[in-house]
């Protein structure tokens, strides 16, 4: 399936879930077992070169796709998670939102010095919060080698907050 056609599996819904921000709805391609796998199969294969040792999944959204895509490319998965909810020793950083601040935590021990790292999320809107994953992993010796979305919101130029990093985007908006 083109990412043309899987265009037509996110639904917007405007003023969710406040007003003036226009939602990317992706229940719709979770709802379609081609669509669904049509995505992870154009991921792995946009992935595919940057050879990595393992991916870095963002809560929560980015869990469903993240995943499917560590099993089919067989590595291992972990999780960058909202604060209070991993239960061992964790590395935090907090980020700017439009409105107040954010938390993301991970597990010290899913990163092995100089291992080869990708973060998958669902959605690239402003990049802070792959940018905190980024910098997470980095602080604790990894390689960021990649980033990979689903969806990008190139209005938004969230690639600018990854700074250098790669970044694989399916559909674009
Ligand atoms: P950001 O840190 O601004 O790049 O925001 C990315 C995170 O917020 C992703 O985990 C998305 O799930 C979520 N997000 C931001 N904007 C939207 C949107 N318009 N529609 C759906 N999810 C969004």
């Amino acid at each position: 399936m083109a990412p043309d056609q899987l265009k037509t599996y996110v639904r917007d819904v405007p003023d969710f879930p406040k007003p003036g921000i226009v939602f990317k709805d992706i229940t719709p391609l979770l709802a379609d077992a081609t669509a669904f796998l049509s995505t992870i199969n154009a991921l792995a294969d946009r992935i595919a070169a940057y050879d990595v040792d393992a991916l870095f999944d963002i809560e929560y959204r980015g869990f469903i796709f993240g995943a499917s895509l560590a099993e089919r490319c067989s590595v291992p998965l972990h999780l960058v998670r909202k604060p209070g909810r991993l239960p061992r020793e964790v590395a935090s950083v907090s980020y700017e939102l439009e409105y107040g601040v954010n938390e993301v935590e991970i597990h010290t021990s899913s990163v092995q010095r100089g291992d080869r790292y990708l973060i998958v999320d669902d959605l690239l809107a402003t990049g802070g919060t792959a940018a905190a994953g980024i910098k997470l992993v980095r602080d604790q010796g990894g390689e960021i080698v990649a980033c990979a979305f689903v969806i990008e919101l190139e209005f938004l130029d969230g690639r600018k907050a990854l700074g250098e990093c790669p970044v694989v985007s399916l559909i674009s908006y």
